[in-house]
């Protein structure tokens, strides 16, 4: 019989917030698959328990194929959230369904929807782009084709360009209110509801610090809808 690849959501912050299944199947699967290797070693600890780890790189992807072959069961995770979001595992994931290999789902924390759940903004439906790119031009092209979207935007941002994708939200989406999520479940966590305008003039004079998610609201409707 061969093995499940399970696929299991890990905290963004707050090391209490795994699951309890999540703890279990890491527990009982044969290796686990991380990002970093550091990062998932202090996971582990804080649980009080070892396991044989591989890193997920070039391709070692090949390996956790034939230990999962083998009848071994594996589980993948990121360095931090849901593996696959803005992190990486899918590629994993789309070779163990080409594969024919069972993929099951552990979910845990994802920032995006941590952001959204607390941004006060209509989230029942959102865009999300993860990060923008870095390009100047590229980022404001990416936010442009987004300026006409009725639904919530959702952006995963590098402090060290957090301005710059204020200022380009600015010209781009226009003034528009906003929800700044940092450092969700962490000792510094704020979670502040500005507008574009405001969150730019907060961060031209004061240094973005910590891990930020930009919960940006929908285009206005026009007049006549
Ligand atoms: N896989 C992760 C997830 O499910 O959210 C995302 C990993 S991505 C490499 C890291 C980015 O996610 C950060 O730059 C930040 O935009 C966002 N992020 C992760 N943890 C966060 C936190 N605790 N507070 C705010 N944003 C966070």
């Amino acid at each position: 019989m061969v093995g499940t690849l399970y696929v299991v959501g890990t905290p963004i912050g707050n090391l209490e917030d795994i699951t309890l299944r999540a703890i279990r199947i890491l527990k009982e699967v044969d290796a686990i698959v991380c990002e970093d290797t550091r990062t998932t070693m202090k996971l582990l600890a804080h649980l009080s328990f070892a396991k044989p780890l591989l890193a997920l790189y070039g391709r070692s992807g090949e390996g956790v194929l034939q230990r999962l072959r083998a009848g071994e069961s594996v589980a993948l995770v990121s360095e931090s959230g849901t593996p696959g979001v803005s992190d990486p595992g899918a590629e994993l994931v789309a070779a163990a369904h080409e594969a024919g290999l069972p993929v099951r789902a552990v979910p845990g924390p994802s920032a995006a929807v941590a952001a959204a759940s607390v941004s006060g903004l209509p989230t029942d439906e959102f865009v999300f782009t993860g990060f923008l790119p870095r390009k100047p031009g590229k980022r404001r092209k990416a936010l442009a084709a987004l300026a006409g979207e009725r639904r919530v935007i959702i952006v995963y941002e590098s402090p060290h360009r957090v301005a710059q994708a204020l200022e380009d939200m600015l010209s781009t989406l226009g003034d528009r209110p906003l929800a700044v999520a940092r450092e969700l479940t962490k000792v510094h966590e704020e979670v502040t509801r500005t507008t574009v305008a405001r969150a730019l003039d907060r961060f031209r004079v004061e240094s973005p610090r910590g891990e930020f998610v930009l919960v940006v609201a929908p285009a206005p409707s026009s007049p006549e809808e």
